[in-house]
């Protein structure tokens, strides 16, 4: 049986795949992109995952391909799947993790609920949007974008030329969409969910409970699983559309599916990611199957392991940026005894400004409870 796990990319994802790999007795290798990443201790090539050649010879050391992250460029995952590789998920899939236009198209060809969306291509056509959309939208990049950069919410039609100027002159060989730019409504919502599910190469599909997510600025600050009030109805139906969207696009290995839950009590896709997620981290303390030994199972085709919580409630709070002086592990001594059962995962990063560079988790049968938990052990982390 192949045993073997090549995780493209050196972040956090791949470094929280690690023990995960341990445990079950699988060598898991990463291709990192330059030294003391955070995966670094399970590095075996440094390089550069948009370099063929670098790919593939690391793809000839492993049974299995997988990824820390979206960007491995498609021609370099076709090349990989010519040669016999293994590659999980697929390029077919992952096309629609690359590029916002054509995951808003397939998305509304499988008939699932997305924003109201189109592709512009210049001011006018924005114009044209913004006037059937009570004079405000959503701008986004197609491609590249993360943490909420490119992302911009506009109210006039010229407030995202410099994208379309930047994205037509693209001078890394060229943007495929040739300088067009996603426009979406503005989403009136009460709160962002997230749905992970796993699925293997076979068929098997497996969800955990879905959950709330906070953001700040743009990124994930916090997760409570399962979402309050989600027992019944939101829980089957963020379940239902992640099964769509993993069968229909054919996606292998971990997939969230972040969503928004609006104030007509509407479910709509914003973003798929096809690998472990901030939003399923809860997961390795708060579930019977963490999502990062999942993603292992899954891409190597090994039956899912169940997805049930361990406790009531589980909260998951990013430690962003981290202390002003000193490491994460100069705070230990305080956070650890003051707060014994939450759970601290350190991603072995340097403390900067809004960087993730690790998170806890607190669980317990009491939702304040748990949430002060895990506030006040993050708060330990930054200042
Ligand atoms: P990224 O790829 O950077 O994570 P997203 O597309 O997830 O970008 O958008 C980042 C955040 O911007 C979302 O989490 C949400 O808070 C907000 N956002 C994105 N799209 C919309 C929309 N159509 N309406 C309202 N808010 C949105």
């Amino acid at each position: 049986m192949a045993t073997t796990v090549g995780v493209i990319g050196g972040g956090q994802l791949a470094r929280m795949m690690i023990p995960a790999a341990v445990n079950l007795g699988i060598d898991i290798r990463v291709l990192a992109e330059a030294d003391g990443m955070a995966a670094g201790l399970a590095a075996s090539t440094v390089g550069d995952y948009r370099d063929r050649e670098v790919v593939l010879a690391f793809a000839e050391t492993v049974d299995v391909i997988t990824f820390d992250h979206e960007h491995v460029p498609q021609e370099i995952l076709r090349a990989m799947v010519e040669r016999g590789v293994r590659v999980h998920p697929g390029p077919d899939a992952l096309l629609y993790a690359q590029d916002k236009l054509l995951m808003r198209q397939r998305l509304s060809d499988l008939g699932l609920p997305v924003p109201d969306w189109a592709r512009v291509e210049n001011a006018a056509q924005l114009a044209e949007f913004l006037g059937t959309h009570g004079g405000r939208a959503v701008v986004k990049t197609p491609r590249g974008g993360y943490d909420g950069k490119g992302v911009r919410l506009v109210r006039g039609e010229h407030e995202v030329d410099d994208w379309f100027a930047s994205l037509a002159s693209d001078p890394n060989g060229g943007d495929p969409n040739g300088g067009a730019l996603l426009v979406e409504e503005l989403v009136e919502f009460t709160r962002e969910l997230a749905q992970v599910v796993a699925r293997r190469p076979s068929g098997e599909v497996v969800a955990w409970p879905v959950v709330e997510t906070v953001q700040r600025d743009g990124v994930c600050a916090e997760v409570i699983a399962p979402a309050p009030g989600s027992a019944g109805r939101i829980a089957d139906v963020a379940a239902d559309i992640a099964f769509a969207v993993a069968e229909g696009i054919g996606v292998t290995g971990v997939l969230a599916v972040e969503l928004f839950e609006t104030t007509d009590e509407r479910v709509l896709i914003n973003e798929l990611a096809m690998r472990p997620h901030n939003s399923g981290h809860w997961s390795i303390d708060g579930s019977t199957t963490s999502q990062f030994e999942q993603h292992l199972r899954a891409v190597l085709d090994l039956p899912l392991g169940g997805t049930g919580a361990r406790d009531d409630w589980s909260v998951m709070v990013n430690i962003l940026g981290g202390p002003s002086s000193g490491s994460l592990i100069d705070r230990y001594a305080g956070a650890l005894a003051e707060h014994p059962t939450v759970k601290v995962h350190n991603y072995g990063k340097d403390p900067r400004p809004g960087r993730k560079i690790g998170h806890v988790t607190a669980g317990g049968d009491n939702l304040d409870d748990v949430m002060y938990e895990a506030r006040a052990t993050a708060a330990f982390f930054q200042d």
